[in-house]
Parts: C-alpha cells; sequence; structure tokens
C-alpha cells in the first residue's frame, strides 16, 4: 500500500458548550486543520491539528507540506515516515510548534490507515488493555461563570450520567484564597461527595500561591489539582506536588517527549496529561504513556475525547478521559458514553467518519 495524495482543510469550529449550553462568551469560533490521508487502496486515513492561533494558514500549510512528503511512503511504517518528516523539515522547525502540530495531524491519519487496513480499532492496535474508559465532563463548569450557573451547568452534567466533572480556580480579576476556597466549595456541594471533581487552574498561579490555596482545599476532595504554575516551571512544580496531598496534574503544554522525561525525573506531577498535537501524535502519546507506567504514574488525556479514548484504553496506566467536546461535531457519531465511561469502538482505526454537511459548514 501507498500514499497516493492528501487534503488538508481549516476550518472554524464555534467553541460553545454542548454539554451543558453555558458558554462564557457566545459567537467565539477555534480554528482547526483536518487532513485527509489517501492510498492507493482506497483507504482514508483521517488527522485533525490545532492550536494555530493566528498563525493556522503557517499550520494548515505546514500540514500540507509534511503531507506532501509522505506520498508515495507505506503508510504502515509509521516511524520511518516520522523519520523521513523530521529530516524533510531540517533544523527550521525546531522540535516543537508549528512542525510538531503537523506531525501530528499526519501521524493520527497512519494511524487510522493502518487500523483500517487491518480491520482493527485503534485502542486494540496499541494494546488493548480495556473497552470502557472513565470520562469526565470538560469546559462546562468554568471559572467566568456565576456560582448559580456553574451550580445549576453541575445539575446538567449528573443528569447526563457524568461521575467526574473539571471545575476552574484562578478566578477572574484579584480573588483572595479565601474567594477561591469558596467557589470550589459551591460546586462541590453542588455535585455531593462522590463525584470526582478535578480542577484546573491553567498555569496562572505562582507555585506559594499554588501551595497556599491548594492546601486550603485539601478536605473538599479534588481528584486532582492541574496546571498550577507555569507548565515548564518543573521544579516549581515539584515543590508545589511534594507539599499537598491532593494529586497534581499537568503536561498538556509540553512538546515531544523528551521534555517529559525531565518533568517526569523532577517529580513534577503525581498524573501526567498527554496532548495529542502538541506531543506529535498518536506513535509519541504513546512513548510518554510507557515512560510514566515507568515511574508508577497515571496517564490522561487532553481534549479531542473522540480520538483519544483509544489511547487511555490501549495503556494500563491509563486513568480517564477528558470529555472536551470541542470538536465532536465534526463527525457522524462519536463514542457512546454509559454510566459515565465511554464505550470503546469496534470500528477500525480512529472509528470516525466526518460529517460532511458540517465540515462543509465550518470551512473558512
Ligand atoms: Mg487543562
Amino acid at each position: 500500500m501507498k500514499i497516493v495524495g492528501f487534503e488538508a482543510t481549516t476550518l472554524n469550529i464555534p467553541e460553545d458548550d454542548p454539554l451543558a449550553n453555558m458558554p462564557e462568551e457566545a459567537g467565539r469560533t477555534r480554528p482547526v486543520v483536518i487532513l485527509r490521508l489517501r492510498t492507493d487502496s482506497g483507504i482514508e486515513g483521517i488527522g485533525v491539528t490545532l492550536y494555530g492561533g493566528r498563525m493556522t494558514r503557517s499550520l494548515h500549510a505546514a500540514v500540507e507540506d509534511l503531507a506532501a512528503l509522505t506520498v508515495g511512503e507505506d503508510p504502515l511504517r509509521i516511524e520511518k515516515i516520522v523519520a523521513k518528516l523530521r529530516a524533510g523539515t531540517g533544523d527550521a522547525c525546531g522540535p516543537g510548534g508549528i512542525f510538531t502540530l503537523a506531525l501530528s495531524a499526519i501521524d493520527v491519519a497512519l494511524w487510522d490507515i493502518k487500523g483500517k487496513a487491518l480491520d482493527q480499532p485503534l485502542w486494540k492496535l496499541l494494546g488493548g488493555h480495556r473497552d470502557r474508559v472513565p470520562t469526565y465532563a470538560s469546559g462546562s463548569l468554568r471559572r467566568g461563570l456565576t456560582d448559580a450557573q456553574a451550580q445549576r451547568a453541575a445539575q446538567i452534567l449528573l443528569q447526563k450520567g457524568f461521575r467526574e466533572m473539571k471545575t476552574q480556580m484562578a478566578l477572574p480579576g484579584n480573588p483572595t484564597p479565601a474567594e477561591e476556597v469558596r467557589r470550589v466549595r459551591v460546586v462541590r456541594d453542588a455535585i455531593g461527595p462522590d463525584i470526582k471533581l478535578m480542577c484546573d487552574i491553567n498555569q496562572r498561579w505562582r507555585p506559594e500561591q499554588a501551595i497556599d490555596i491548594g492546601s486550603r482545599v485539601e478536605d473538599i476532595g479534588l481528584f486532582w489539582l492541574e496546571d498550577v504554575t507555569a507548565a515548564d516551571d518543573f521544579a516549581g512544580l515539584a515543590r508545589v506536588t511534594a507539599a499537598l496531598k491532593t494529586p497534581i496534574a499537568g503536561g498538556e503544554y509540553v512538546w515531544g517527549i523528551v521534555p517529559f522525561r525531565h518533568m517526569i525525573e523532577a517529580r513534577s506531577v503525581d498524573i501526567v496529561m498527554i496532548d495529542l498535537a502538541r506531543v506529535g501524535g498518536v506513535t509519541q502519546w504513546m512513548k510518554v504513556a510507557g515512560m510514566a507506567e515507568a515511574f508508577n504514574l497515571p496517564v490522561v488525556s487532553h481534549v479531542m475525547p473522540e480520538m483519544l479514548l483509544h489511547m487511555v484504553a490501549a495503556c494500563p496506566n491509563g486513568l480517564t478521559v477528558e470529555y472536551m467536546p470541542w470538536m465532536l461535531a465534526l463527525y457522524e457519531e462519536t463514542p457512546a458514553i454509559e454510566k459515565g465511561q465511554l464505550v470503546l469502538p469496534d470500528k477500525p482505526g480512529l472509528g470516525l467518519k466526518f460529517d460532511e454537511k458540517a465540515i462543509a459548514r465550518f470551512k473558512a
């Protein structure tokens, strides 16, 4: 089998909140680049990448440039292709950034092709540890909501069957530590003690603030505190992780595989979060998961649950899948949730098919 062609398309996807319909700001969109990689056997693999922001035109061009380098290659030889793409772009792109985001779209499409060619779902090809994975609702309990809105959103998520959900601290303005604590308690009170509650800081605290506020919320029973300070301050993160009983999660802003080594060696986090686009695709995601396993650490996903459930389910240290619904509208069908768990699909590859009407609607 050989790769014979490709098509990249830039989309602007509405940034709404389909889970609880509680958007902080109506009308915003998020740019993403989707890829179709075609083979001479008629099998087509799909990939998606994001985070291009105002440089999405450049990201789109990078996806096309890398895809052009795959033409004529055997799509089942993924490591050979990754090496060719790295070599083919020289040192111009650095170890992270647009090169890695574009590489991710290619790598995901190659794995989709491999699954379809072997007639197996991706999670089985990658290890197949289990056929259901816990998932948590994300993107609804945001820091910009009023207390009443956050409580209402939490009720809606419970009614939808979620047993895990994520909220945020580092509230807007300049809140006191007491105000931060009060807000998390409002959310906890709305859901009761048995629901797993995560809390994202999105890198907005200093390490000493994280230790201060983190120690004040220990009794609320958070499942994890996420990105409590600058993601590359591995020593600062390690101080927070050592000081708090609540597990510290981080890694969504870490690029490629080597920086994860430094993060994990520094004991910066208790839970390793791996972003599919920033790590460079499925191949690199699984390498980081294996590295974390060797350090007795669980791994979790970041956004795109419709793809990441395969990887979290495949490895023995997969903990839970972030159900961030940003891109669900791109597909005809996405994996079902039963009793708070995502059900792994039987369809080959990613098991996803673009909804062509939605693609046409979102086209940039
Ligand atoms: Mg996060």
